[in-house]
């Protein structure tokens, strides 16, 4: 599970427990997640899956928020790592905003 943009959202829902994530002390505050991170995220995280699935579940906060750009980006980051034969799936969850 990842959350490319911390806890960050457009919603500021009463009862989130995320949003209160960006003041921990020593915690990753609301930055987003940067390309070379990304990329290393997910060149391990395909290298340390020995099956022919692997499932990149993306979270928040809201992690539409990135953007196209950003979605366009992983894919194209998990075709250039991932293993001959394997299939690599991507869940999502939104506020759907
Ligand atoms: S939509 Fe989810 S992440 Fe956003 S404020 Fe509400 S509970 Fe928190």
């Amino acid at each position: 599970m990842a959350k490319p943009n911390g806890s960050r959202c457009n919603l500021d829902c009463a009862y989130c427990f995320y949003l209160s994530k960006e003041t921990l002390p020593g915690g990753p505050g609301a930055a987003d997640m940067e390309r070379d991170l990304l990329e290393r995220f997910i060149a391990q995280y395909i290298e340390g899956v020995t099956g022919p699935e692997v499932v990149f579940s993306w979270q928040g906060g809201e992690p539409t928020l990135r953007g196209l750009d950003f979605f366009h980006d992983v894919v194209a980051l998990q075709r250039k790592y991932a293993k001959p034969g394997q299939r690599i799936e991507n869940d999502l969850q939104t506020n759907t905003t």
